[in-house]
């Protein structure tokens, strides 16, 4: 298992929350979970069972409020999940990799190294950007949350869809 670039740590926290809004559930089967590994950048060949998918996807209920919270209180929430899943950090090469720094057990469950992979990404990108940078879409039918990388540009919306909808919603709603 592979522990990541920071970029792709936090992606993989914001994606995992993202598999479950207001739309479909995204994690429906073990092999939904595998693709989501692979297309995270795991190298084949990722095994996953039903077991794993139970637990990531109570997992990923405890990671959605660290968007919704204030700033003491996200810190502490991912904190909370450092203490339980992350282990002393260490650097590896394993199987060819570039060097890269693992804070998850060796041959974890894919639940455990999820858990330490992005509670890493989040610390390390709210240290970074703020809090401010992490969010939930303000469109009122949308509840994906995102991370906004870019400084002095605060960010409301998902994507530019969510933004564009809400837009026209609300001159819409100036015109009536
Ligand atoms: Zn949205």
């Amino acid at each position: 298992m592979e522990l990541q670039s920071p970029d792709r740590q936090l992606r993989l926290a914001v994606d995992l929350v993202n598999t479950r809004t207001r739309e479909p559930e995204k994690l429906i089967a073990p092999a939904d979970l595998q693709s989501f590994l692979m297309a995270h950048g795991e190298p084949e060949p990722v095994a996953v069972g039903e077991r794993d998918l139970v637990a990531v996807r109570a997992f990923r209920e405890r990671l959605r409020p660290v968007f919704h919270a204030e700033p003491d209180e996200a810190a502490g929430l991912i904190n909370a999940l450092l203490e339980e899943y992350a282990v002393r950090p260490y650097l590896s090469n394993h199987d060819g990799t570039p060097w890269h720094v693992h804070v998850a057990k060796p041959d974890t469950s894919w639940v455990e190294w999820l858990a330490a992979t992005t509670a890493l990404g989040l610390a390390t990108f709210a240290a970074g950007h703020g809090f401010e940078a992490l969010g939930v879409c303000a469109a009122a039918d949308c509840d994906r949350v995102f991370a906004n990388a870019a400084e002095r540009r605060p960010r409301r919306f998902c994507t530019p869809r969510c933004a564009g909808r809400t837009r026209v919603a609300s001159y819409r709603a100036r015109q009536s």
